[in-house]
């Protein structure tokens, strides 16, 4: 009995696995043919300078507009962007549309780029950042380029070129989804990096959660330490962003700030943050 039991499970699973499959063929299909006629948009979420209330940049961030399933996010994407190598002209293209939108922005806003670790693997990525900027006229102090922990993990030496190539001629570097990852704090070190972005999983009620406001105030010490600013992402609350006043983080981005949204509707967005606070 447990054998047939067994069995069954086998058979189900091995049809799950072949549904599995032919989806993500499907998906598989359909993306290449997306990148072949652009059916993407790269929205744009602002971050703001948590002192003055002043806009200082806008985070690149894809979607795919699917003409069936409507617009799709990069987390149902950009894995499998990754897998099979698309991430690579996909990645180009959102680099080039990044740069041109941005140069219609006010001069003193930059634009942020994420880059996945398997861009960072290809020896052309700094040809096609430097000619892009070239190319759409953006000055290079106006690019900042957003790289996970897990960039790092692999060809510390071959990475810490890169970096330092993108540095010298001026591009900004943040770690992005910083306290997610496992690599050690000496990554902070090692990487010429400009700025730590906080992840959103730190910010939750930041008053009541006193170990998130130790952690942030502990990045907040180590960055200054480093010369590096701090960008606390996943900002929802009035609370939280006065809590991280406090806590002396330097940028805030987030839903209670601005959505991600196409550059024309970020152009049309006041520069100068203003909470609206209920009357107590
Ligand atoms: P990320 O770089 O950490 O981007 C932040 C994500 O948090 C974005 O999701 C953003 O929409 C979302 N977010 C912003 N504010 C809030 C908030 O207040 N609350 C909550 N709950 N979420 C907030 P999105 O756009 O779905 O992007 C997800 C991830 O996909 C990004 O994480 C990034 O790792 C990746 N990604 C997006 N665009 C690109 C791209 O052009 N290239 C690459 N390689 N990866 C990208
Ligand atoms: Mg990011
Ligand atoms: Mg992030
Ligand atoms: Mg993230």
């Amino acid at each position: 009995r447990s054998k047939s039991a067994g069995r069954n499970c086998f058979t189900v699973y091995d049809e799950a696995m072949s549904a599995e499959l032919e989806a993500r063929n499907t998906l598989e299909g359909d993306l290449r043919d997306a990148i072949a006629r652009c059916l993407f948009e790269v929205h744009y979420q602002p971050y703001f300078d948590v002192e003055t209330g002043r806009r200082r940049g806008a985070e690149a961030l894809v979607r795919w507009r699917h003409p069936v399933r409507g617009l799709i996010p990069p987390d149902q994407f950009i894995p499998l962007a990754e897998e099979t190598g698309l991430i690579v002209p996909l990645g180009e293209w959102i680099i080039r549309q990044a740069c041109d939108d941005a140069t219609l922005w006010p001069a003193d806003t930059m634009v942020s780029i994420n880059l996945s670790p398997v861009q960072f693997k290809q020896a052309e990525l700094f040809d096609v950042i430097e000619t892009t900027l070239r190319n759409s006229g953006l000055s290079a102090e106006r690019l900042e380029i957003e790289i996970t922990e897990s960039v790092l993990l692999e060809r510390a030496c071959e990475n810490l070129v890169f970096m330092e190539r993108l540095s010298d001629l001026g591009v900004s570097l943040a770690l992005d989804d910083f306290g997610t990852g496992y690599s050690s704090l000496s990554c902070l070190t090692t990487f010429p990096f400009d700025k730590i972005k906080i992840d959103k999983s730190f910010m939750g009620n930041l008053s009541a959660q006193y170990k998130s406001a130790a952690i942030i105030s502990s990045i907040v010490t180590l960055a200054r330490g480093l010369g590096m600013s701090v960008t606390a992402e996943g900002v929802e609350t009035i609370e939280q962003l006065d809590g991280l006043k406090q806590l002396g983080v330097n940028f805030a981005q987030g839903y209670l700030l601005g959505r991600p949204v196409p550059t024309a509707e970020l152009e049309k967005q006041p520069v100068i943050f203003r909470p609206r606070r209920d009357a107590a």
